[in-house]
């Protein structure tokens, strides 16, 4: 690990409150190895701290990536459509996003569907190539029934709080499917086939105004995660 990831990550460990915009997190010019992380210098990293949620808003155009900073971690990951400083009844739906794709995730290339069946990502690069469509977010009534203390953390309380300025709450989170990048659980499976390695990313860009939110998924149970929940990186600004 170079000396800059190491910083962030002593960064990222500070508290965290739920609300943060995008500038009131940890920015940090990054060059974890140089397949990670554009080369351009206008991008930023965001350190979103394990087993908790991030959103940030993007414009038509932009470029982001989202990274598994240390391996095999699972980044529950939504959207939704923006109009101005609102948000809309429109997101990122994978239900839309599996009927154009017959299932299988989308390739470099393909593009991930509204509510309103209209493209709101083209995935412009992927290092890992496997991705879930089909599980929700784990949430409190999943840990619950599992036997976990009800302070476990969960994807969609992350979402929820992430997502609590733009007046989403976590009913709304409940009601929306994630798209589960890292996550290798073909066939509705749910063992532990971590299938990314430290440094793996999925890049996304922009074909609508929306706000995206991800979740560092808390769930370490039977290998999940590779029974470890770590930090995971947002980059934005990424250039063509
Ligand atoms: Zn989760």
């Amino acid at each position: 690990m170079s000396q800059a990831l190491g910083e962030s990550q002593m960064l990222a460990s500070e508290p965290l409150s739920i609300s943060e915009t995008l500038d009131d997190w940890v920015m940090v010019d990054l060059h974890v190895s140089s397949h990670t992380l554009p080369s351009s210098s206008g991008s930023k990293m965001a350190v979103v701290k394990a087993s908790h949620g991030y959103s940030f808003s993007v414009s038509k155009g932009d470029r982001f990536r989202i990274v598994d900073l240390h391996g095999e971690q699972v980044v529950d990951f939504m959207a939704f459509v923006r109009s101005g400083s609102s948000l809309t009844k429109e997101k990122l739906s994978m239900a839309y996003t599996r009927y154009h794709l017959s299932g299988v995730p989308a390739a470099v290339g393909e593009y991930l569907y509204t509510t309103l069946d209209t493209p709101i990502f083209r995935i412009t690069a992927d290092t890992v190539k496997v991705h879930d469509m089909t599980f929700m977010s784990c949430n409190p009534s999943f840990y619950k029934k599992l036997g976990y203390p009800s302070s476990h953390r969960s994807c969609s309380q992350n979402i929820a709080e992430a997502m609590a300025a733009w007046g989403l709450d976590e009913m709304d989170i409940r009601a929306t499917d994630p798209l589960n990048l890292f996550q290798n659980t073909p066939n509705y499976t749910i063992k532990a086939l971590g299938s990314s390695k430290a440094g793996d990313y999925v890049e996304m860009e922009a074909l609508r105004d929306c706000v995206v939110a991800v979740s560092c998924c808390p769930y370490e149970g039977n290998g999940f995660n590779g029974g470890r929940v770590t930090d995971v990186g947002v980059v934005t600004g990424v250039r063509r």
